[in-house]
């Protein structure tokens, strides 16, 4: 099966929010600050930062499982789904996470699917004012398809 070798992220981006418990104030204050533009895209986040950012903003956010109950795996499946074009992710580097093959699992689908990800605030700030939030982007994906051919055998 031929894979496809680009995908396209719209113009309103749907961006997936995640914070450890000791970053959540931090994804909080990012999310304020930047809340004119987080205002033209649409916003999905693991159960309790999707509770904390709908209060803070004041506006609805797809709210899915808590992490540690599954959360950052449904948005890692909805990243290789083409459901989620970003991941903010503010992981706690200083504590270790009881699903930490969990958050591992949803950095590396990440990457397999090319999405712009930040993991802390310079870079996140960095994303969203880059000219490409406002515009369609024609994402290049690595060629995987001599990969599952092998797997097919
Ligand atoms: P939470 O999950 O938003 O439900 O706290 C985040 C996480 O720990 O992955």
């Amino acid at each position: 099966m031929k894979q496809p070798i680009s995908r396209n992220f719209p113009a309103r981006k749907r961006i997936a929010l995640v914070a450890h418990d000791h970053k959540k104030k931090d994804l909080i204050d990012w999310a304020l600050y930047n809340r004119t533009e987080l205002a033209r895209h649409e916003l999905f986040a693991t159960g309790t930062t999707g509770r904390l950012l709908s209060d803070a903003l004041d506006r609805p956010v797809h709210k899915l499982l808590s992490g540690p109950l599954g959360g950052d795996l449904q948005i890692a499946s909805h990243i290789a789904e083409g459901k989620i074009d970003m991941l903010i992710f503010f992981w706690d580097p200083m504590e270790a996470q009881p699903h930490d093959p969990d958050v591992k699992a949803l950095l590396r689908i990440g990457v397999v699917w090319n999405i712009p990800m930040a993991c802390d605030r310079a870079t996140a700030d960095f994303l969203l004012t880059s000219p490409l939030m406002q515009a369609e982007y024609e994402a290049v994906l690595p060629d995987y398809s001599e990969y599952v051919g092998r797997r097919a055998g």
